[in-house]
């Protein structure tokens, strides 16, 4: 696929990670790996304004192309497609629910199901530290490893996934699960959860359908 391409496509998937509610402000960003390097979103630009010239390329060794600043979280971006060959997006947001979670500096366990969808028994929870450094991203690598997604405490979500299309629905289902959770914990906590055995053959039947590829 083109450059132009795929910069349309991450402007179409933020346009519409914005009107699913996920998005506040100018807070998401979005990435694709291209080349020897990726494609991602500039800072503080609206979704609405963005073109695709607009996408910045930012190379394997973090430097971006001149003229150009790529979204202040370009660093856990990089090192997120690094850590991960089997995975081509990275998504991150601040929506409303699973940052409420983050911000308990909780991970979301197998209360149901769909947890699964992110690779294991739970959502994980990486530790609180600045927007932007190479704390967060180191923080946020650790916590994806053997995990699709994960929450950041006192920030937002990331997910990750071949597609756009897959770390978007992914970041719904993540969205969904905190809700839930949300709903469940001044009622009963800890609430209650699936088994390891139980999660295990939702990530056989996940696999079979092509949710969950890395395991
Ligand atoms: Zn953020």
């Amino acid at each position: 696929m083109s450059r132009a391409q795929i910069s349309q496509d991450i402007i179409n998937t933020c346009l519409k990670m914005s009107a699913m509610g996920l998005n506040q402000g100018t807070s998401g960003n979005i990435s694709v790996r291209f080349e020897n390097g990726m494609l991602i979103t500039p800072t503080s630009v609206p979704y609405e304004d963005l073109r695709p010239d607009d996408i910045v390329y930012v190379d394997m060794n973090g430097a971006a192309e001149p003229g150009k600043n790529p979204s202040s979280e370009w660093r856990f971006h990089l090192d997120i497609l690094k850590s991960k060959p089997e995975e081509n997006v990275v998504l991150h947001n601040h929506a409303i629910s699973a940052t409420a979670v983050a911000v308990m500096n909780k991970e979301i366990p197998a209360i149901h199901y769909m947890v699964a969808a992110a690779g294991g028994n739970v959502i994980p929870c990486a530790p609180y530290a600045t927007y932007g450094t190479q704390q967060l991203s180191e923080y946020a690598v650790n916590a994806l490893q053997g995990y699709k997604a994960t929450l950041l405490q006192h920030h937002g979500m990331i997910t990750t996934a071949k597609t756009l299309e897959k770390a978007l629905w992914l970041a719904q289902e993540v969205e969904v699960l905190a809700k839930l959770y949300l709903t469940i914990l001044p009622i009963m906590d800890p609430a209650p959860i699936l088994s390891d055995a139980q999660i295990d053959e939702v990530l056989i039947k996940f696999h079979g359908y092509g949710l969950s590829d890395t395991h």
